[in-house]
């Protein structure tokens, strides 16, 4: 029986079973990012999007759009208590006890600014998600990690540098909380995405119709005018004519 590799590009590890598609390595990443090739988003990519929209928020503060959206997730929040305990469905129980963990944590307006970057990022930059489930795991992660309260976290020896572990959340969980997001948070997103290129374009109009106007200004130089004389000059003159003209 000839062994057969990893179904992903480069990959020549083999399968991690007879009937897997994907090496072991390739596989536990799946499991975590949602796809075998899909790297891990760093808070550091998300931020130029994140102060977007708290720049938003700072040039509007009183806006009814920030306490609508609030409000949304803390709606979320308030379903997640009855689900965390009563629910017979293990990956919607799973999912409601992180959302609590991210309410108890973090702000409401931190989730909500969190969550339209994260899709103002993919519109940006679609190529950084493998898939629509990769981008699904990567804003949960995103989300989920404004939660401290049940990471691990180690030092590395040798860089001194702090390192966070978060318990695994399971892809049925992943897809439960991602839905509820999603269905939440993508459509305010995608307008704010509208409205701020609107915004651009305007601008962009506004600089081309000067820039038109520079091109199409008339810098010829034009002969000196000559001056005419004026009224009392030429009654002046007119008088000294005739004085002349006295014999
Ligand atoms: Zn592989």
């Amino acid at each position: 029986m000839t062994s057969r590799t990893c179904a992903c590009a480069g990959c020549d590890s083999p399968t991690a079973s007879r009937f897997a598609r994907y090496c072991q390595r390739h596989k536990n990443h799946m499991v975590r990012h949602g796809h075998p090739e899909q790297r891990p988003v760093s808070s550091t990519e998300l931020k130029p999007y994140l102060k977007t929209v708290e720049t938003l928020r700072r040039r509007d503060p009183s806006a009814p759009l920030w306490p609508l959206l609030s409000s949304r997730w803390e709606a979320i929040a308030k379903a997640a208590e009855s689900v965390a305990n009563d629910s017979t469905h293990r990956p919607s129980r799973e999912a409601a006890k992180l959302v609590l963990g991210i309410a108890r944590d973090a702000d409401a307006a931190k989730v909500v600014d969190t969550a339209l970057a994260c899709f103002m990022y993919r519109e940006a930059q679609p190529n950084t998600f493998a898939s629509e489930n990769a981008f699904d795991f990567q804003m949960v992660r995103r989300v989920r990690n404004l939660a401290p309260t049940n990471r691990g976290q180690w030092v590395n020896p040798n860089t001194g540098k702090t390192h966070y572990a978060y318990p695994f959340i399971s892809p049925r969980a992943m897809a439960v909380i991602a839905k509820t997001i999603r269905d939440n948070f993508s459509l305010p997103a995608f307008k704010l995405t509208r409205r701020l290129e609107a915004e651009k374009d305007a601008k962009a109009q506004e600089r081309a119709a000067v820039s038109e106007a520079i091109d199409s200004l008339d810098i010829t130089p034009k002969p000196k005018r000559i001056t005419t004389l004026g009224a009392r000059e030429v009654a002046t003159r007119e008088i000294e004519a005739k004085e002349i003209s006295i014999p």
